[in-house]
């Protein structure tokens, strides 16, 4: 088959270090000219005595005010919109627990931009033409889907609109049109394989599947490696967000050694989220996101709230696109039980070691005697031989990891609720935080 390779920018993929920066430098003085027709903007660099030719290097993006969530919500619905609305042809809006929800507007440049971006990370992990792509992620709102949907007929698959849900037909479409490839949240996924179970199908033997993209939601090295076992495929973790268009930020190669994060799009930054300076390689931070090649709505050093770490610059898959660590989750994620600071991603690190137990988790906290109180309830995957000494040793690798006892429950598959878009995996009911 004859492959368009037009829309791969393999030029681009593999460009020096230097080249990147060139790229990224002109992008961004072209960016700043253009958000001076966003009110918003135009007032902050006005107010900071900021202009375009000020930026001579990449380290210039740090003269730059920072863009965060709250800002999107008081422009609510259009105010950061650097075109006339009539040249916008698409907007998501994600709608948040509290005060107004946030809106991204999109040009049909955007768009396609969007889908170049998605297609080619779908490339990178080896999907072709010949494919057939099933998108099994929530659509409307959530860019997950219609962010997949258009990446994936970019590169030419036959894609399935699959969406969240009614899994029974989602397998039924795996086996019936060949799918070899999905794309889910991992916890759906898993979600998936207990029905396949269920059914008697194998994924190995009865279906075509090969390769997955997963993402969306923080998830440990463990759980891929589950999913990997459990179907037989190879599972590439798949970054995106709302605010950055959506999936297509950032994607997993083949070496699957971090997130390759898309430079020509992108401006990459780690900051402490204290002092909002930037942290040295290697060093855990608050990922801060500028958009180089967008029209509707440019964001200027974008807090992501994600915690991440610099991987490195080069990759033996030839691309040079910086290398971030899996997102150990998001610093509005973070408990602080007793002075401890834990991330969910760290109980389902330890949690997914044990393979009597299944990848179905919920972290509860509560405030005993005006203490606070974890408890972790698991579903088993298989009944072990003693239960008691299996939440004891559970008990003890999660105190190990977290610094303190949480309340272990093994409970039978299927107890705890599901989630077919992002699973919910702490409920505070600590009296402090109501
Ligand atoms: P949304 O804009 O609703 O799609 O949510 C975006 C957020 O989902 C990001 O800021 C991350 O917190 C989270 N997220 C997306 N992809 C991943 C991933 N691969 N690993 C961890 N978290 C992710
Ligand atoms: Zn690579």
């Amino acid at each position: 088959m004859q492959v368009n390779s037009e829309y791969l920018h393999p030029d681009k993929e593999c460009l020096s270090r230097e080249e990147i920066e060139a790229l990224q430098v002109k992008r961004l003085q072209e960016t700043l000219r253009h958000c001076m027709n966003s009110p918003f903007y135009k007032k902050k660099f006005e107010e900071m005595g900021i202009k375009p030719e000020d930026i001579k290097s990449v380290a210039d993006v740090r003269k730059l005010p920072f863009t965060t969530k709250q800002d999107l919500r008081d422009t609510y619905p259009f105010g950061l919109a650097s075109v006339p609305l009539e040249k916008c042809v698409r907007l998501h809006s994600s709608s948040g627990t509290t005060g107004n929800p946030t809106v991204i507007l999109h040009t049909q440049k955007d768009l396609d931009e969007w889908a170049n971006a998605v297609a080619r990370c779908l490339w990178m992990v080896g999907l072709r033409p010949n494919d057939v792509f099933q998108n099994s992620s929530g659509y409307g709102m959530f860019t997950g889907g219609l962010g997949f949907q258009y990446g994936a007929e970019r590169l030419g698959m036959l894609t399935v609109p699959a969406a969240a849900g009614n899994t029974l037909r989602q397998i039924k479409f795996i086996t019936d049109f060949g799918t070899t490839a999905i794309h889910a949240v991992p916890s759906y996924v898993t979600r998936i394989k207990e029905v396949m179970d269920q059914q008697g199908i194998d994924p190995r033997k009865d279906t075509k599947l090969r390769i997955l993209a997963i993402g969306a939601e923080p998830h440990s090295e463990e759980q891929r490696k589950r999913i990997e076992n459990m179907l037989g495929v190879k599972a590439y973790n798949s970054f995106g967000m709302s605010e950055m268009c959506g999936p297509g930020v950032a994607f997993e190669c083949k070496e699957q050694n971090g997130l390759h994060f898309w430079e020509d799009y992108y401006i990459v930054e780690i900051v402490d989220p204290e002092t909002l300076e930037p942290v040295p390689d290697g060093e855990i931070g608050e990922l801060v996101l500028t958009t180089i090649n967008r029209e509707a709505m440019p964001l200027i050093r974008y807090r992501t709230r994600d915690l991440t770490r610099v991987l490195g610059r080069t990759c033996p898959c030839g691309r040079n696109h910086i290398r971030l660590d899996r997102m150990k989750g998001r610093s509005d994620d973070m408990m602080v039980l007793r002075g401890v600071n834990i991330f969910p991603i760290q109980i389902e690190k330890i949690l997914l070691q044990f393979k009597e137990l299944s990848t179905n988790y919920l972290i509860t906290l509560t405030t005993d005697n005006d203490n606070d109180n974890m408890t972790v309830e698991v579903e088993l995957a298989s009944q072990p031989a003693d239960s008691v000494a299996l939440a004891k040793e559970i008990t003890r690798r999660l105190k190990d990891e977290i610094l303190l006892t949480p309340h272990v429950k093994l409970l039978p598959l299927g107890t705890l609720p599901q989630s077919e878009g992002k699973a919910v995996r702490v409920k505070d009911l600590r009296t402090v935080y109501q």
